[in-house]
């Protein structure tokens, strides 16, 4: 018996330094809409989380009530954000949508948000009235705007409000030279990773993108993107990857890409 205590117990020793040597990640980039709820529930969402080791995750969703629920079973975890959708149909229609307004700044005198976001808007749109009062909100509020655009709607929300705090969404669908340009240009813009595979190639940081996080290492982050619910079964995978093509950066670098930019941008808050 005793023998078998003192295996058991080198076992339980060697999974739990296995487990410290992985990279933890703040996954910045995440959704769980009204239609991922039943597919993968809350409980089921935070064990994904701890065996993809997601320590902390930025979750907005469709909604909202989704970014609730996983608040009351993981409030250490989950670092809230204010979704302007009310059902996944309004991708496209929330910018000229009279009705979104009252519904944010409701939402916003009851609870509160890191972020505002993910929200899609590209170029000239990016000054209809009602991205305009997002970028007021978030000014007043204090939280950064979580854009998935172009760089010419980027530019605009900087143009509105030069101290905006902007976290431009799947940057990776941009030029790196581009990104580099604004990044140089724009003091307060990070940039998520969310399915940029355009940075790697065979499980390493391509020329370009690896100049990029070394010059700017304070302003990358990760993010799964569940913007779907089968999604939520790629996290621990999409992790997995994502220390494969960090490994390949100094060390320094991909810690503060796998999560300490995360922390220090968003984990502080409430
Ligand atoms: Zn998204």
């Amino acid at each position: 018996m005793r023998l078998l205590a003192l295996v058991l117990l080198l076992v339980s020793a060697g999974l739990s330094t296995a487990q410290a040597d992985e990279l933890p990640i703040f996954d910045a980039h995440m959704h769980y809409s009204h239609d991922a709820w039943s597919v993968v529930p809350p409980r089921e969402v935070v064990e994904i989380l701890k065996k993809a080791g997601i320590k902390r995750a930025m979750v907005s969703s469709s909604n909202n009530e989704g970014t609730k629920m996983l608040q009351e079973v993981a409030p250490d975890m989950i670092v809230p954000e204010l979704r302007p959708y009310r059902s996944r149909g309004e991708i496209s229609t929330w910018a000229r949508d009279p009705t979104l307004i009252p519904y944010l700044e409701d939402l916003l005198s009851k609870r509160q948000y890191r972020a505002i976001g993910e929200f899609h808007i590209y170029g000239a749109d990016a000054d209809l009235p009602n991205v305009r009062r997002v970028v007021e909100l978030a000014k007043q509020y204090g939280l950064y705007l979580h854009s998935h655009s172009d760089a010419d709607a980027v530019t605009r929300h900087f143009r509105q409000d030069p101290n905006a705090k902007v976290l431009w969404a799947h940057s990776g669908f941009e030029r790196s030279e581009k990104v580099g340009e604004m990044l140089r240009r724009y003091p307060t813009l990070w940039c998520d990773l969310a399915f940029l595979s355009a940075h790697v190639s065979n499980g390493k940081v391509v020329p370009g993108w690896r100049e990029l996080f070394i010059e700017f290492p304070d302003r990358f982050v990760l993010g799964s993107d569940t913007f779907t619910p089968e999604r939520w079964h790629y996290v621990v995978e999409n992790a997995r990857w994502s220390r494969q093509w960090l490994s390949d950066l100094p060390p320094a670098v991909a810690r503060k890409i796998a999560y300490e930019n995360g922390d220090r941008l968003f984990g502080s808050g409430p």
